[in-house]
């Protein structure tokens, strides 16, 4: 189909939400959006970035760090009290540990200043593509990864046939990874999607979460062949179910 075609259909629009206070950033983002058939709106600070979040439902954030009133990291906390709408975060930061420390907070991706215009709307694509695909999985009736099936509207797993006894966390734990399969997501992710922001922090309730379930899951759980562990990230589905090549320092326990 060509570009043009698309163009002039565009689907059910989507809104980002801009988070800028440079307003020249703000409207080379919005305008570049806008042409790629986007509805954008802007805010300038944090607290009205939180209020524009409640009253306009977004489906993505485009959330700078440095904000008056109220910085990109607390508007990202309070956010994710109450919603799961993705967030890129976009910061003039670009060390690896701030890096790390964006997608901890729970963003969904991070774009360092300064930035191309184009390459944020291919992240804003490629965020919504991957947020849409775990939605719509999540509403299937069954996904299947080889002896494992997966019913998420009955909250029910089984593996050779038999159905797995798991508690509620560690179902949305295995729903969450297994709907994003091969995806990287860092604990801080996976405590904010399955426990809620009150848990940010405290990132080994995921591993011990991923402990358990693994104990359920994998036949060998020493040597886990869905659920495993990327290091100093956090945790992936693999969708293929194959033998990790090199040793997997974090699954000894
Ligand atoms: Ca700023």
């Amino acid at each position: 189909m060509s570009e043009r075609k698309r163009y002039m259909e565009p689907k059910n629009q989507q809104t980002i939400l801009i988070v800028e206070d440079e307003q020249t950033l703000a409207n080379l983002s919005q305008t570049y959006l806008s042409a790629a058939g986007f509805r954008t709106i802007i805010a300038s600070d944090g607290a009205q970035a939180i209020e524009m979040h409640t009253n306009q439902h977004p489906d993505l954030i485009l959330l700078d760090i440095f904000l008056p009133k109220l910085d990109g990291r607390d508007v990202l906390k309070a956010i994710r009290k109450w919603s799961d709408t993705p967030v890129i975060i976009i910061s003039a930061m670009n060390s690896e540990e701030d890096r790390v420390n964006g997608l901890d907070l729970g963003a969904d991706d991070y774009i360092t200043k300064p930035f191309s215009p184009r390459e944020v709307v291919s992240r804003v694509k490629s965020v919504l593509r991957r947020f849409q695909t775990q939605q719509s999985s999540m509403k299937q009736d069954k996904l299947e990864f080889g002896p494992i099936i997966i019913y998420p509207k009955e909250h029910r797993v089984e593996k050779n046939g038999e159905t797995v006894e798991l508690t509620a966390k560690e179902f949305m734990l295995l729903l969450t990874l297994s709907t994003l399969p091969n995806e990287t997501l860092s604990r801080e992710t996976l405590l904010s999607r399955v426990w809620g922001f009150e848990y940010l922090g405290d990132s080994r309730t995921v591993d011990v979460h991923i402990g358990t379930l693994r104990k359920k899951i994998e036949d060998n759980p020493a040597e886990p062949r869905y659920i495993k562990t990327v290091w100093r990230i956090g945790y992936k589905f693999d969708s293929t179910g194959k033998e990790e090549e090199v040793n997997d320092p974090a699954s000894g326990q």
